[in-house]
């Protein structure tokens, strides 16, 4: 089972259609199913309406569906129970902190942690409130020593290294061997905002699972939040799926493909050329005729090879 996951703040550009053609012929070729699944959890970076003109763009481009769209802002009653279980487990606490107070309790600690320009949290409220009213959630990221292994998912167990216990390695389908130390590299990540609304990573966890999901195909830029999602998974008691991250369209300015740097919203007009770049990227051969025949090509092809089918 695959899915595509669009958050619907801004039109699919070329960029996004390389993760969804990918997670489409990745399902086809498996003879799976293709979900797709509207992140519009993240509300107020929504724009209205852009989910259906998001399926619209999918609709041209011969990328259909097997079952009903899912949106995430009618599921926040699941995200709720996944939350009260891992708060039930003490797993989960709640947070009073501002961006100030982690910033004075990382100088405190003589520590000037960031992680891509954000704090890293250094589990200040991890001891109770202190008084304080909790606000967002958070997840013990110190707390999964005693998670059994599971195939493609192992805990670094070094009984001496207490740093290298929260290691989660896993392997991607196209990237080979990752690892993270979430605790050390992350900290205690946010599960729900203080304004009351659920993060990506605990609705993208708790989504997959519900749906089944066995195999995730989606954008490198990613790729990073895989490790946070396998913890959350375990936390949880749920199946990890395979994962692999595609290739990024990059910019102008050699970042990746962005409203930022000038992605255009797909040329609906012309599905077959937007479909042919993708594929190209994928390391997929030119176009053959239509696009339900070139889409039917590719397919064959994905199966084929090595690259998005390695050896368990
Ligand atoms: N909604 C996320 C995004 O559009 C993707 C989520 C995922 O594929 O895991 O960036």
């Amino acid at each position: 089972m695959g899915r595509f996951a669009p958050s619907p703040t801004g039109p699919l550009h070329a960029g996004s259609l390389v993760a969804a053609l990918a997670s489409w012929l990745d399902a086809r070729a498996h003879a799976g199913q293709w979900l797709v699944r509207i992140e519009d959890v993240d509300s107020p970076r929504c724009v209205p309406a852009m989910g259906q003109f998001i399926l619209q763009q999918l609709g041209v481009c011969g990328l259909l569906p097997d079952a009903p769209v899912q949106w995430q802002s009618q599921r926040t009653a699941l995200y709720q129970q996944a939350m009260d279980q891992l708060i039930a487990g003490g797993l989960a606490y709640p947070c009073a902190c501002s961006r100030k107070d982690i910033a004075a309790a990382l100088s405190r600690l003589g520590q000037a942690r960031t992680r891509h320009g954000e704090l890293i949290y250094p589990g200040t409220c991890r001891t109770g409130l202190h008084g304080r009213n909790g606000q967002a959630w958070r997840l013990r990221t110190d707390k999964f020593i005693a998670n059994q292994p599971v195939a493609h998912v192992e805990y670094a167990q070094a009984a001496t290294d207490l740093i290298s216990k929260t290691v989660v390695h896993w392997t991607d389908r196209r990237l080979g061997p990752q690892q993270q130390d979430v605790q050390a590299q992350v900290g205690d990540f946010v599960l729900k905002r203080a304004d009351g609304s659920f993060s990506y990573q605990l609705a993208v966890v708790v989504d997959d699972a519900a749906q089944g999901v066995t195999d995730v195909v989606r954008g490198e830029d990613l790729v990073d939040n895989t490790a946070r999602q396998i913890l959350l998974q375990r936390a949880m008691g749920l199946p990890t799926p395979r994962y692999l991250h595609t290739p990024l369209v990059l910019g102008a300015d050699g970042e990746k493909l962005s409203k930022q740097n000038g992605a255009q919203a797909l040329d609906t007009s012309n599905p077959l050329a937007a479909l042919s770049a993708a594929a190209r990227l994928l390391g997929l051969p030119a176009e053959a005729g239509t696009v339900a025949q070139s889409l039917e090509r590719w397919v064959r092809v994905w199966g084929d090879l090595p690259l998005y089918n390695p050896t368990p």
